[in-house]
């Protein structure tokens, strides 16, 4: 039984561990609460794509930043995730594809990214297996993938190391708040009284967002992925269709993650979980087109994973004045993963400081309608919607409130 915790993180996904490791390296002992297992859900599910290209630009100050931070991982962590920087290739069929692509390239260079529009034969130098319908590709260098299971593990690991303490197989049931704000949490073992709460729940982010009185707009996309067997390494960059139909990597061990939003097959679910895999022939078959190089291979296992999917598909970042002590740090939108080292960073930072090295103000609660603008006692930083229960300047800003 904790009894009392300075933070409660609701979710032991990559972003969950994320956090928790940072909060513990300032030498907090954060709660994590986690209803399965270490990165069961989305984190365990996913492409591993630690990608900056076509992102949401909103998003390119982060997901720059995270590429560098996921460098240092390894050292930091003490633990190999298996990151490879070697680029990522979007693959384009159609002059369409090769129009809309050049357009993409030129938003996303003007926000300092580094990316080039190649025809087939510069396509061929970077990736000599692609079919012959590929007729160009977007290239960004600084892009890549890391292996999902390692790094919730990495983070998790260390985070305990430091002194988190992670309970899993326990349920969040319900937030309790006083005067309005964040008093204790309550699970399914044990009541924990805290003034902190942060929002790490994934596709659950809406339902614990409910139980403090604060709801946004997040939609459940199902998805599917596949590995198969093995291959000496062939190529080492992330792989995406121009029109995200399909995307994938060898891995490591070299076999081949892919995964992709083809369409073509239906899903059957029960009780909002997926029953059976349908995509994964329509994704093998869309491969085989991009990668004929592969067609021989079996597929070992396929997978679906639910991703939470916000009405303007970027996350939900931050606090909001409406319900003090309650933290957002969810609906990643299908592309929280490489993310994520940067997103424990500044959710930390705005944890203990109330304020954040990099700009969250597009992410806010508030962009849905729902909360006020807000300025906090911490002036000077605009990145600040309102005062953590951890900040300096908290009472201060809560006698204002
Ligand atoms: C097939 C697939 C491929 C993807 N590929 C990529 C990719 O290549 N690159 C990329 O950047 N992103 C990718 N993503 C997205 C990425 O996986 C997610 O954005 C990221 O993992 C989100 O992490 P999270 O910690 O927010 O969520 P999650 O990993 O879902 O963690 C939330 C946790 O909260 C727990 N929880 C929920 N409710 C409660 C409760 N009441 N009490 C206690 N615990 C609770 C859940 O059990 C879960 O473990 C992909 C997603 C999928 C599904």
């Amino acid at each position: 039984m904790v009894g009392k915790a300075d933070v409660v993180i609701v979710g032991g996904g990559v972003m969950g561990c994320a956090l928790a490791y940072n909060l513990a390296k300032e030498g907090l002992k954060p709660v994590v609460i986690e209803r399965s297992d270490i990165g069961g859900e989305e984190s365990g599910a996913n492409g591993g794509g630690v990608r900056q290209s076509a992102r949401n630009l909103k998003e390119m100050p982060l997901a720059m930043e995270s590429v560098r931070l996921f460098a240092q991982l390894h050292e930091e962590l003490g633990m190999d995730v298996e990151y490879v920087r070697k680029g990522n290739l979007r693959l384009c069929s159609t002059p369409e594809d090769m129009v809309n692509m050049r357009k993409s390239v030129e938003n996303q260079k003007a926000v300092g990214l580094q990316l080039e529009l190649l025809d087939r034969k510069q396509v061929l130098e970077i990736n000599p297996y692609v079919g012959d319908g590929v007729i160009g590709a977007t290239f960004c260098p600084t892009d890549g993938h890391a292996n999902p299971l390692l790094v919730s593990y990495a983070f998790f690991k260390k985070a305990k190391s430091l002194g988190a303490r992670f309970y899993t197989q326990e349920e969040v049931k319900d937030i309790v708040l006083k005067k309005g704000r964040v008093a204790a949490v309550v699970t399914d073992k044990q009541r924990i009284e805290t003034d902190l709460v942060v929002n790490a729940a994934g596709m659950a982010g809406r339902k614990i967002a409910n139980m403090a009185g604060l709801d946004f707009p997040v939609k459940a996309v199902f998805t599917e992925a596949l590995i198969t067997e093995a291959l000496p390494p062939l190529f080492p960059q992330m792989l995406g269709q121009a029109r995200g139909l399909f995307y994938g990597r060898q891995t490591l061990h070299g076999s081949f993650f892919m995964g992709g939003f083809v369409g073509t097959e239906e899903f059957i679910y029960r009780d909002g979980k997926p029953l059976f895999n349908f995509i994964g022939p329509a994704i093998s078959r869309l491969v085989i087109e991009y990668l004929p190089v592969l067609k021989d291979l079996h597929v070992v296992r396929t997978w679906s994973g639910i991703i939470d999917q916000t009405s303007d598909s970027i996350p939900v970042l931050g606090l909001t004045p409406e319900v003090p002590g309650f933290v957002f740090c969810t609906g990643f939108s299908g592309h929280g993963f490489g993310l994520a080292p940067v997103i424990g960073r500044l959710m930390c930072e705005l944890i203990m400081d109330c304020r954040v090295s990099l700009p969250i103000n597009d992410f806010c609660y508030s962009r849905f309608g729902k909360g006020a603008d807000h300025v906090c006692a911490c002036k000077g930083n605009a990145a600040c919607t309102t005062a953590t229960a951890l900040c300096p300047n908290k009472r201060e800003w809560l006698k204002n409130i």
